[in-house]
């Protein structure tokens, strides 16, 4: 739940506001889309929502909890709801796409090792990996990589996920094939997702679009059945 939310980058003469009265209510289990300009706030929005920075001013409460003005330690703990997906996919390059994954759940730290690895070969068989546990990111095509980033972020079975511009280095089957899969298990395990966009061709798996344009989100949202029109 978003109210009058703003927010600023820089001090001084350097400040500079990014985020203007921003009103948004996100319900568990929806897929909202976030498309706009570049520059517009949108991966701004995003690192408030997913707690990778406090608000500033203003309301964001996720899961009940206000993050405007949370400490450090605050935030810490509301991350633990969240699973991250990015353009880059951020694997570890020296780890196995197993070890990556299990990394998802080590920072939970209440399963044993035996389980981790159980849960982690589960899910990377759910995203169509089962046959590649063992293969380090290089020798892993750029949508397998993705996946392997899907399958990390939602092993956990986070409450939210949060995604930037997850198909952006992918060619178009391979990003469709990366938000359906995101939209499937995410609508299996329950879970929400935010997601910001430049790609049309993947507007259709969202329940709800809105949009970012000089830092105001616009008020008169779509829904998937009426996206806008191409540019
Ligand atoms: P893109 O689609 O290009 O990723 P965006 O819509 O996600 O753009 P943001 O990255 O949120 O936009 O940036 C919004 C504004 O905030 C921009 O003017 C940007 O220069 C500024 N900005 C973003 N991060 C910082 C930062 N860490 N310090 C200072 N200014 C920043």
């Amino acid at each position: 739940s978003i109210r009058h939310l703003d927010h600023y980058f820089g001090h001084g003469r350097l400040r500079k506001q990014v985020l203007f009265d921003i009103h948004l209510d996100i319900t568990a289990g929806e897929i909202v889309l976030m498309t706009g300009p570049s520059g517009s706030g949108k991966t701004t929005l995003l690192t408030l929502v997913g707690g990778l920075r406090a608000a500033q001013n203003g309301s964001l409460k996720i899961l009940g909890q206000e993050l405007t003005g949370a400490k450090e330690k605050e935030l810490v703990q509301a991350r633990r709801h969240n699973g991250y997906i990015f353009q880059a996919h951020n694997l570890h390059r020296s780890l196995t796409a197993l070890q990556n994954v299990k990394m998802g759940l080590e920072v939970t730290g209440t399963r044993s090792p035996q389980e981790m690895v159980e849960q982690a070969t589960t899910i990377l068989n759910q995203v169509g990996l089962g046959d590649h546990i063992h293969y380090y990111p290089d020798d892993l095509s750029g949508g397998q990589k993705q996946r392997v980033a899907i399958a990390r972020a939602l092993v956990s079975h986070p409450a939210i996920v949060l995604a930037d511009e997850p198909t952006a280095a992918l060619d178009s089957k391979s990003g469709r094939d990366v938000v359906n899969l995101m939209q499937t298990l995410a609508k299996e395990q329950g879970c929400t997702i935010l997601l910001v966009t430049h790609d049309n061709r993947i507007l259709d798996v969202a329940d709800r679009i809105v949009h970012m344009e000089d830092g105001r989100l616009e008020t008169n949202t779509l829904t998937a059945e009426a996206p806008p029109k191409a540019a």
